[in-house]
């Protein structure tokens, strides 16, 4: 393997930025976003776009897309954090409807700012590889198909075959609602976008403290009617933030291009995104230059909510996933992996996630979204827009708007919790190769426990 970290294979491919000025002192503005990830910058582009002679100051402690938004696995999915259900049946049908219609929104905007970003609308498809994740694959198309907007299709083996050839795959499901992207050309594409349109980003710029009127930086202080924080898995590292968020880790490995051969063996010609049932799950892309990548957990969380230097992951994960990838497809291991990185994605303690703005104080927040944020933070960006400028839309009646998590527990109980966790994950999935079709006990307990559900 010749790279490790570096924030990301992907940031790499097109070269890290040069660098936007920092805060140079003290500021006035209308809004000041802080964070320069897909949320921050979503929202400030809805938010010029609405209202032009808006003074909108983005603050970014390294550079814009250095977080997740730079780092993830390029799905570009409808899903609904949390699930629909807690929000009954019409809120959770209107979420799910707005969640498809951010898919193509992202990409009429890619398309009309000419952002390229390898933008490939082939779906998504889960595999499921041993008999109890083929159980878990018909409950769930059972669940998504009694619901409307989702237009899922359940595949026998022969036609999941026949989209995707991965190793022991008993079964897939398959919806329409999901494009395959190159992260750090959506996140440098967005950056440059909204600075057309007359946005301020100061990179190299850490907000300490956010409170109302006010973002203090260790540059000085912007002076804002509203704030809106937009700092995803890096949120415990603001002043009083600790307990909102659990950072994730999520770590990836890429291979370097498979020659034609390769792809004729496999197929996966629409490039659909492809996942898996296991509960220790996946995720992976075929990109545009004919590379793999590849995703999992690795190590889930570090004590103390600490995140990791500039995308660095353990050897041992790297391991992990290189072993996993060529155990779905054999034929890969003709190419070397070519690098691996990780990044944090933001988990709330019911694993829901949120948008909002408290209208008493100004301050507004977006995020945990828990793994499937690409989409999602192009409708809390839209959302956060027509908050600031009281705009009374279909959007800011959705139901996530202004939901609130309780807060997570203090350590050492959240570090134990969630090792305890991911080792009976681990456990469950093993146990589940076996060849039983029950869901490992394990793995309800531990659903239960986390207030995660599959
Ligand atoms: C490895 C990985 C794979 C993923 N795969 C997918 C996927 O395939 N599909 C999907 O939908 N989601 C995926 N996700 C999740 C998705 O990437 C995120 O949900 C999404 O990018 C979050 O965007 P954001 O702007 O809210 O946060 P981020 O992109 O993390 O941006 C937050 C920004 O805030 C900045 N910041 C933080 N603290 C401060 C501070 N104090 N002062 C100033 N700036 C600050 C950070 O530097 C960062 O740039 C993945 C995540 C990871 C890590």
């Amino acid at each position: 393997m010749t790279g490790n970290g570096g924030v990301s294979f992907w940031w790499q491919q097109i070269g890290l930025p040069a660098g936007r000025p920092p805060l140079p002192g003290d500021r006035d503005a209308d809004v000041a976003i802080v964070g320069a990830g897909y949320t921050g910058l979503w929202a400030a582009y809805y938010l010029k776009t609405l209202q032009p002679d808006l003074r909108v100051t983005v603050l970014e402690q390294r550079f814009a897309g250095f977080g997740a938004s730079g780092r993830n696995g390029g799905w570009l999915t409808n899903s609904v954090t949390g699930g629909r259900a807690r929000y009954g049946r019409a809120g959770g049908a209107r979420q799910q409807q707005a969640m498809n219609e951010t898919v193509d929104e992202v990409i009429r905007v890619a398309g009309a700012e000419g952002i390229d970003a390898d933008v490939r609308k082939g779906g998504e498809l889960n595999v499921a590889r041993t008999p109890a994740q083929l159980a878990r694959l018909r409950t769930a198309h059972a669940e998504e198909a009694s619901w409307p907007h989702t237009d899922v299709e359940l595949w026998g083996p022969r036609r999941t075959a026949a989209h995707v050839r991965v190793t022991g795959a008993l079964g897939g499901l398959w919806h329409p609602h999901c494009a395959r992207i190159h992260p750090a050309k959506l996140a440098r594409g967005l950056a440059d976008a909204v600075e057309r349109l007359g946005v301020t980003i100061h990179e190299d710029t850490t907000v300490r403290t956010i409170e109302p009127g006010r973002a203090v930086t260790d540059r000085g202080t912007v002076r804002a009617a509203h704030v809106l924080r937009a700092t995803e898995g890096f949120t415990p590292g603001l002043s009083g933030q600790h307990r909102t968020w659990l950072p994730m880790n999520s770590s990836m490995v890429v291979t370097a291009p498979l020659p034609a051969d390769f792809w004729d063996e496999v197929g996966w010609a629409d490039a659909a995104t492809l996942g898996d049932l296991a509960h220790v799950y996946m995720y992976a892309q075929r990109t545009a230059d004919d590379r793999i990548a590849f995703g999992g957990r690795g190590v889930p969380y570090r004590y103390g909510s600490r995140v990791d230097a500039d995308g660095r992951t353990q050897q041992r994960t790297v391991r992990a996933l290189t072993a996993l990838l060529r155990e779905f497809f054999p034929g890969a291991a003709r190419v070397p992996v070519e690098h691996a990185w990780s990044g944090v994605l933001g988990v709330p303690r019911d694993w829901a996630a949120t948008v909002g703005l408290d209208p008493a104080t100004g301050l507004g927040w977006a995020g945990g979204y828990v793994g499937t944020g690409v989409a999602t933070t192009n409708l809390a960006g839209r959302t956060l827009a027509d908050l600031v400028l009281g705009r009374d839309t279909d959007l800011v009646s959705l139901p996530w708007v202004g939901h609130r998590s309780r807060r997570w527990e203090v350590e050492p109980l959240r570090w134990t919790a969630v090792q305890g966790l991911y080792a009976a994950y681990h456990l469950a999935d093993r146990w589940e190769s076996r060849g039983g079709e029950r869901t490992s006990p394990i793995a309800r307990l531990a659903d239960v426990v986390s207030g995660r559900g599959h």
